[in-house]
């Protein structure tokens, strides 16, 4: 059975995008430790992150960069933390998580709340300030 992310990659299930290209998309998580907190998935339904192979493994890493630059031109923040866990979804995925100390990136803290509207505001900021990114 296609993952929860094949399904948005494929448009089944709809997700707040962010950005895609060839062979990675981007979405808000809809349970964000911070405002901005993105996924980067490659297409293609593999499981494990360390399973990919190196040329879409360094696509997915190279598209990541530039979705974290156009987080950080809209949300205010010291830096793009980046985690890895996949205990949940076994699509691989990377979060992006706007954090200003160590306790932002802490997934055992309560997640935020934002309407459909707030999701959706967030999500075209970001796809906008990546647009313009060279
Ligand atoms: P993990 O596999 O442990 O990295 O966690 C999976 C992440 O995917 C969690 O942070 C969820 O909030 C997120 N998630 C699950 N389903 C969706 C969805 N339909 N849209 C956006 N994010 C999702």
């Amino acid at each position: 059975m296609a993952s929860i992310f094949t399904k948005i990659v494929n448009g089944e299930i709809p997700s707040y995008k962010i950005a895609e290209n060839e062979k990675c998309y981007a979405f808000l998580d809809i349970n964000p430790l911070a405002k901005g907190h993105t996924l980067v998935i490659p297409k293609e339904e593999i499981d494990y992150l360390f399973d990919i192979e190196d040329d879409l493994y360094k696509d997915l890493f190279a598209f990541g960069k530039k979705v974290a630059k156009a987080i950080e031109t809209v949300v205010t923040c010291k830096r793009i933390g980046i985690a890895v866990l996949g205990l949940e979804v076994p699509h691989a995925h990377v979060h992006l998580i706007p954090i200003n100390t160590i306790y932002d990136i802490d997934f055992k803290q309560p997640k935020l709340k934002f309407s459909e509207e707030e999701f959706k505001e967030i999500a075209a900021e970001i796809s906008e300030a990546y647009e313009k990114l060279a």
